[in-house]
């Protein structure tokens, strides 16, 4: 047996021994993680991250009295066994410092984690109560100095939750059950000039899974190229369709870039094959990049955009306003369109506050040569209100939920429809509204 397994051993006797022997007493198993470790030593050098693992081991040692059992589990990650009373999460937020100070350097700073497992059924394999410690751990998504997380049965429920959408995803995909919704998008005169393609996911039973039950998930476990690929084929597909067609021959379709992708795609590749696959102009496929994706790795970003603009795309900022990075990367990031984050739009209690902020970006993104799209327009309001401070394509509830494709067209004329009536019925609806502001 090599010696980390015997450590292992050692350290799960020590913790069986401890619970045996003290049945009325309440423990937490607790686990510690730097996080991005290997990004410590890849910055810092090894020699660095053995120093800050000495440090680590030298600090527990020190208040060893404050738990009953401790062990290195992996390279940073350790492992506690402390008795509820005597936690204290304080000693570990000054031994995170500690180490943390170790790295003299202003613009990274270490993320000292914990995640916490309550022992309710001493009976319990350790092994188990050091995963759900490990769960616990994993369901931090803050970016903090210091962290912990307890665990609760919730994060099992979610934890096996994605285990199931992980493993049914590959024949979803191959039995086309994963389904391309569209939502409009208008421009200033009312008009549907384009629409999003969105996925959904249909169940066996029928029911639809919006995107927030799996693309976050596919994204962790590394499978939204697939569905991505999928989506882009399916896009361009549909716009070749409607290249004869009068009432839709006009309209462009957007489609969203994971920012895993770029690691798994050659994006442009991808994109400038599927245009000629399918004999479509690539103005008419819009690529929608997510501002969070340009922060990890700016320089293939810039490269990706620039293919995609020399082959004729057009490439939107999505969530913009969403992250912390939103005016940095304007700077560096040549895109043909912003799209507005719907947080904007959101609480706008103080409406003269978001009036100077909105009309302050779309001023901005004007001298910068780029047209403005704002999502998550609800009401007639919320549009004239955008329209009147410069925005030039709304897309929202207001004008339509995401629908099937194959529904699009009865929304399309639906919609004609309505904005024809409401010209002589209703003339303050938002079409007209926005129709009589330009
Ligand atoms: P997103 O790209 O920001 O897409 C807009 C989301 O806002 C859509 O949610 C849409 O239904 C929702 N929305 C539209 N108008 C309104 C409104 O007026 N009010 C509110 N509250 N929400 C509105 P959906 O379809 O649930 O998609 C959620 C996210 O999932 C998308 O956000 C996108 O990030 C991701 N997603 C969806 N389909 C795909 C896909 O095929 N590939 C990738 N990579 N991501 C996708
Ligand atoms: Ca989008
Ligand atoms: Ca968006």
């Amino acid at each position: 047996m090599d010696k980390s397994k015997l450590n292992s051993f050692m350290f799960v006797e020590r913790i069986r021994h401890v619970l045996c022997n003290n049945p009325d007493k309440r423990y937490l198993l607790v686990r510690s993680n730097i996080r991005d470790f290997k990004l410590v030593n890849q910055v810092f050098g090894f020699q660095k991250g053995n120093e800050i693992l000495r440090c680590m081991k030298k600090l527990i040692v020190e208040h060893g009295g404050f738990f009953e059992v401790f062990d290195q589990l992996h390279v940073d990650q350790f492992v506690f066994l402390i008795r509820k009373d005597k936690f204290d999460d304080e000693l570990f937020i000054s031994m995170g410092k500690a180490c943390s100070e170790l790295v003299d350097n202003a613009a990274f700073s270490m993320h000292f984690q914990l995640g916490i497992y309550e022992i309710t059924d001493p009976e319990m394999e350790v092994l188990s109560m050091c995963d759900r410690a490990k769960l616990a751990l994993k369901s931090i998504k803050i970016d903090e100095p210091f962290s912990m997380a307890w665990y609760d049965e919730s994060i099992m429920e979610e934890r096996l939750y994605s285990k199931k959408i992980i493993s049914e995803f590959d024949s979803a995909l191959k039995d086309e059950r994963f389904l391309m919704y569209l939502q409009p998008q208008a421009n200033t005169k009312g008009e549907i000039i384009s629409a999003e393609a969105l996925a959904r996911w249909m169940l066996e039973d029928g029911t639809i899974l919006s995107p927030s039950h799996f693309i976050s998930i596919l994204e962790d476990s590394e499978l939204i190229w697939k569905l991505d690929l999928y989506m882009w084929d399916k896009a361009a597909r549909l716009l070749s369709e409607w290249k004869d067609d009068p009432e839709k021959s006009n309209l462009s379709l957007s489609v969203n870039i994971s920012p895993k992708d770029l690691y798994y795609l050659d994006i442009a590749t991808i994109l400038v094959g599927l245009v000629q696959k399918y004999d479509i102009p690539p103005s008419k496929m819009n690529v929608e990049i997510t501002e969070c994706s340009f922060v990890d790795n700016p320089e293939l970003y810039i490269d990706l955009i620039s293919k995609l603009h020399k082959a004729g795309f057009s490439i939107e900022i999505d969530d913009f306003g969403s992250g912390y990075s939103s005016l940095t990367l304007l700077k560096n990031f040549h895109a043909d369109v912003l799209k507005l984050d719907m947080g904007f739009l959101q609480d706008t209690e103080d409406l003269i506050r978001s009036e100077i902020i909105i009309d302050s970006v779309i001023e901005m993104a004007k001298r910068l040569d780029m047209q403005v799209i704002s999502e998550g327009v609800e009401t007639q309001e919320q549009a004239a209100f955008l329209k009147i401070n410069g925005c030039d394509f709304f897309q929202g509830f207001y004008f339509s939920r995401p629908v099937p494709y194959d529904k699009f067209d009865t929304v399309l004329k639906a919609y004609n429809l309505e904005r024809t009536n409401n010209r002589s019925v209703r003339p303050k609806s938002l079409r007209d509204l926005v129709q009589e502001a330009v």
